[in-house]
């Protein structure tokens, strides 16, 4: 499977940061993990077709990770087709008092939501999709999603949890934000780039991508770079639209 950053920002961010969107790409159809404002416009930019994605997988309603949705719901309408939404209660309650707040009216035929909470697990388009409770200001999911034999973990925004360690355990790629660049991150529901290296190494995963970047990406300290490369996890800093083939 083929994974593409298509923004790796936070809420307040360089504009050419883009929102943390990221689509999962396999042979037949794809996954969105996120769906920040301009979603639709970094897809575009970064190659991604937008028939390729029949799901969206919403980690929590801030609005750095939902407001592109609007969007996908009027293409879905114009290309008679349908989109899966995929979240908790609380996200889907959201994304239904947002698309009635925009105007987006009878998208009950274009949208199939599917809720879902910690520990479940369900299989959408050959892809099995698995969810831990995170923790941040508001409900937060994490998901691993398996294609083929391969692993993607995206963490959400969420201060360091044990929950991620589980679900991590193995991966091929972790997925984590980093948005905090201070010791006090935990206090605002945000991780650091020393938290996320921790789940990497406790879960065993070969690669570890950051993103969720606050401002700008986050300094790299040579002793974080040495250990993880001492560890054996692979440091991606991607920038929008950086593609890996996960094979
Ligand atoms: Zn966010
Ligand atoms: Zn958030």
């Amino acid at each position: 499977m083929k994974i593409v950053f298509l923004g790796v920002g936070g809420w307040i961010s360089r504009p050419k940061l883009g929102f943390t969107s990221i689509a999962v790409l396999g042979r037949y159809g794809g996954l969105l993990l996120d769906a920040g404002e301009g979603v639709y416009h970094a897809m575009d930019r970064c190659g991604v077709d937008i028939n390729a994605i029949d799901t969206v997988f919403l980690s929590h309603r801030h609005g750095d990770h939902v407001l592109g949705i609007p969007t996908l719901v009027q293409l879905a309408r114009y290309q008679h087709r349908r989109l899966r939404i995929v979240g908790s209660r609380d996200v889907i309650e959201s994304v239904r008092a947002l698309l009635s707040a925009v105007g987006v009216n009878e998208y009950e035929k274009h949208v199939d939501f599917i809720e879902v909470g910690h520990g479940d697990k369900i299989s959408v388009g050959g892809y099995v999709l698995r969810f831990a409770e995170v923790r941040h200001t508001v409900p937060s999911l994490a998901v691993r999603v398996e294609y083929e034999g391969r692993c993607v973990v995206y963490s959400s925004d969420t201060t360091f949890t044990e929950a991620l360690i589980p679900l991590s355990y193995g991966c091929d790629l972790l997925i984590h934000e980093v948005s905090g660049y201070s010791d006090d991150a935990r206090l605002y529901g945000h991780s650091t780039l020393y938290n996320a290296v921790e789940v990497a190494y406790r879960a065993r995963v070969k690669r570890l991508a950051i993103v969720h970047f606050y401002i700008d990406t986050p300094p790299l300290r040579v002793e974080v770079l040495r250990s993880l490369a001492e560890e054996g996890v692979e440091l991606i800093v991607p920038y929008p639209c950086y593609s890996i083939e996960l094979e």
